[in-house]
């Protein structure tokens, strides 16, 4: 099936990517390779900096922990591998960053990268999670059982600004977020939209002349492959410019919209139906030889026939017929519909409201 934003529900559309955003693997790439230097930098420096003799073997850890993480996506390609290796490690080298005071205890600063890659690289509900579980642990931190476990040297005037903004922070990455997804889940919607005006048409919600064309390209590629022919129903409501002349071009467009709707009955799942001009339709009929591709037209024929609207307490019925053509050899499409519409020209010469095949002169009434 072709990977159509269209038919997407709007429940996964946010799956597609609008132009300019960065793949979340892309930035997370990114932000291994900038942080992976940066590690060894602080490790290095850390000696005289920390009052944990372990800081710089644990920083140097972290950045094999990205290093590794960075390269099993290269080797194995899993995007959802990537991204929860990436937020555990970072949430850990966060955590280790606040409670053993790295740099003097300015290290804990790096907290406030941590909302908007969370926000960004995961799902929202997973963001709000993250962030509610780092903003309770920067608390119990900076409690007075935070202390008796850790030791922090964090002055309370430091502690009481870092929680709020922090809090701060992570409400403010939560409403761009909130908003960003909203943005682009509009824009996908109307792309969606702009996709399906494109292939159908506006009457009567078939496939359009150009989709139709495109789906019997598709078709015939896939004849090619497999060797099992598909047919054609080209038809034609009869004697239309007389509803038009007698009733009015609106009852007309009803009409159009009745046999539309009766074509979407009768038909399977996978075949195409398009309206193919003002009053023709075009039936493309996956994996049918002639016999079945004529037996389903006069189905239709039937239906069509038995049917009708009301105008003003009036019944107006209408009538079709119909050209079958089956694909064999090397056809082109082009010759399939001229085959097609041959047979149509015949089944309006032999008094209409008839199926007619290409191969055969008697034709079904
Ligand atoms: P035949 O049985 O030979 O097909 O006769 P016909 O009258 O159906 O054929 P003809 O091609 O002479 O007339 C088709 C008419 O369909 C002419 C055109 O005005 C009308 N038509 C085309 N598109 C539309 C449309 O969207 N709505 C309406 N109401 N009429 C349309
Ligand atoms: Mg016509
Ligand atoms: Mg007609």
């Amino acid at each position: 099936m072709r990977n159509s934003i269209e038919k997407t529900p709007d429940t996964q559309l946010s799956q597609f990517r609008v132009r300019g955003e960065i793949p979340v693997p892309v930035l997370i790439n990114w932000l291994t390779i900038f942080a992976v230097p940066l590690l060894v930098f602080f490790a290095w420096r850390s000696d005289s900096h920390s009052h944990d003799p372990n800081t710089p073997a644990f920083l140097l850890v972290f950045a094999v922990l990205l290093g590794t993480n960075g390269l099993i996506y290269r080797i194995g390609g899993s995007k959802t591998l990537q991204r929860r290796g990436f937020i555990t490690v970072i949430t850990l080298l966060f955590t280790y960053l606040a409670t053993h005071a790295v740099e003097d205890g300015s290290a804990i600063l790096w907290l406030f990268a941590y909302p908007p890659i969370v926000f960004y690289i995961s799902q929202s509900r997973v963001g709000v999670t993250a962030c509610a579980g780092g903003l309770t642990g920067v608390i119990v931190l900076f409690s007075p059982l935070g202390d008796l476990i850790f030791e922090t040297p964090y002055t309370t005037s430091f502690r009481l600004s870092m929680i709020i903004a922090l809090a701060f922070e992570m409400m403010t990455c939560y409403i761009l977020d909130q908003s960003r997804r909203r943005s682009k889940l509009g824009l996908l919607r109307l792309a969606a939209d702009f996709e399906h005006a494109a292939k159908h048409d506006a009457l009567t919600g078939l496939a359009n002349r150009r989709e139709g064309l495109e789906q019997l390209e598709g078709e015939q590629e896939r004849y090619s492959r497999n060797k099992r022919p598909f047919s054609v129903l080209l038809m034609d409501i009869d004697l239309f410019k007389q509803v038009n002349d007698t009733y009015g071009h609106h009852v007309g467009d009803k009409l159009i919209i009745l046999v539309a709707r009766i074509l979407r009955e009768q038909c399977r799942k996978v075949d195409t139906i398009a309206r193919w001009g003002g009053e023709e339709y075009l039936v493309l009929l996956p994996e049918t030889g002639e016999q079945a591709a004529t037996r389903i037209a006069n189905r239709v024929r039937l239906a069509i026939a038995a049917s009708a609207i009301t105008q003003e307490e009036t019944r107006i019925q209408a009538t079709i017929s119909v050209g079958v053509a089956t694909i064999h050899g090397g056809e082109s499409i082009d010759r399939l519909l001229q085959r097609a519409d041959e047979a149509l020209y015949a089944a309006k010469k032999q008094g209409r409201n008839r199926v007619c095949s290409y191969n055969k002169t008697e034709c079904v009434a």
